[in-house]
């Protein structure tokens, strides 16, 4: 069965209003706080710079609390409290690998639960954010897919868990890197990571380089095409996995409903639009697309779209019928891919799988939603820059 893709507008993230009533602070969008900051202050005739104070506190001071806003006069502090809240993600717990990558798992204010995965290398840091709690596309090999999709999250608890993580690092010699290849499919929630791209790149708020973020997708065409329109320096990385329809249809369902030539042709006009050369994410799986007729199929589709490939070894997850390959076997399917394309084929190290590094996995170890014999993991690996693959 094509797993179903959630509401645009989602009603689980309504709900959130009826448990705290208050406007999420972080969720309104770079311009968009500035104009209602400064129309609420007015109505209470206080001086407009208190709206660069008030934005100064929420993300160069990082705090999470109004009381902490101590330039604020103490009366209005309490006034922004009644009419204004911060996203309730709390840290719930952390592993740290012996490689430095940190696992972090944040409850969420209606009892969900999300993953952001900190991962250090020598000249910047990656936060690997999670966009969703659970997903619902239910891809073969990855632990996310199986706690099904529970929701959302708004734009606030997505930029919260980077303002947490730069915080939470305890430093500002790194730079940062953001992709979002947590949990969930970003593209499917495409509202809120507008809002959440728009606030991570204003240099008045997370002044992150667009070149710095990457969005990672299996693939949603027509978001694909709006991704590259809107945020034509935002990177782009698709979960490819398999480049034959009857091989993707099995470990990506959603090829099933958007296939490989609608996926393609969305990736040529992303290219057309940014100019930039995508990366596609594939897992190694062997016997499965690792086939003489699958490198056929791949280097093929390496000539439609301009594209480098990152090759990452499968971790198992329990309950899937899919085993690790050995270094040697995928390092040997690297080799057969670049004699045959003269694309860019990396196969990227493992990080942080002494923690369970994987998307979805410390969630799953929790016991959240699913039985504990269901933990496992997917792969996370670090490209030289530290960016993670989905
Ligand atoms: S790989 Fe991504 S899209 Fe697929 S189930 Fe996991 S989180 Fe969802």
């Amino acid at each position: 069965m094509t797993p179903k893709e959630p509401l645009p507008t989602d009603r689980r993230i309504a709900r959130l209003a009826e448990i705290d009533p208050r406007t999420e602070i972080l969720a309104v969008g770079p311009g968009r706080l500035e104009a209602a900051l400064g129309a609420w202050l007015a109505e209470r005739g206080e001086p407009g710079y208190r709206v660069e104070q008030i934005v100064h506190w929420i993300y160069a001071r990082r705090v999470d609390d109004f009381a902490a806003m101590t330039t604020l006069p103490k009366a209005l502090r309490g006034a922004l409290e009644k009419r204004f809240r911060f996203p309730s993600i709390r840290l719930a717990e952390s592993r740290e690998s012996v490689d430095g990558t940190t696992k972090h798992l944040w409850s969420l204010v209606d009892g969900e639960s999300v993953e952001t995965v900190l991962i250090p290398t020598e000249s910047r840091d990656t936060f690997c954010v999670s966009s969703q709690a659970g997903c619902a596309l239910a891809c073969a090999f990855c632990a996310t897919g199986m706690i099904g999709y529970k929701r959302n999250l708004t734009p606030g608890e997505i930029v919260d868990q980077v303002r947490r993580m730069l915080r939470l690092r305890g430093h500002e010699e790194h730079g940062v890197n953001v992709v979002f290849m947590g949990m969930g499919e970003p593209l499917l929630n495409w509202e809120n990571l507008e809002v959440a791209l728009e606030t991570l790149i204003d240099e008045r708020y997370f002044d992150i380089g667009a070149r710095r973020i990457t969005v990672s997708t299996v693939g949603v065409p027509e978001r694909i095409v709006a991704l590259g329109e809107a945020f034509p320096q935002v990177r782009l990385a698709v979960s490819l996995h398999a480049a034959l329809d009857a091989v993707r249809d099995e470990i990506v369902p959603i090829n099933r409903r958007h296939p490989l030539r609608q996926l393609l042709a969305a990736c040529r006009l992303w290219h057309d639009e940014t100019g930039k050369i995508l990366t596609f994410e594939y897992l190694h799986l062997p016997g499965v697309n690792d086939r003489p007729e699958d490198v056929d199929a791949l280097v093929d589709l390496l000539e439609e779209v301009p594209a480098k490939v990152n090759l990452m070894r499968y971790n198992p997850v329990p309950g899937a019928p899919y085993r690790r390959p050995s270094v040697e076997e995928t390092t040997a399917f690297r080799d057969t891919l670049r004699g045959r394309t003269k694309a860019a084929v990396t196969l990227r190290k493992s990080r942080g799988l002494d923690i369970e590094g994987a998307c979805g996995q410390l969630r799953l170890a929790r016991g959240a939603s699913v039985v504990a014999d269901q933990t496992g993991e997917v792969e996370r690996e670090a490209t030289p820059t530290g960016e993670t693959t989905r």
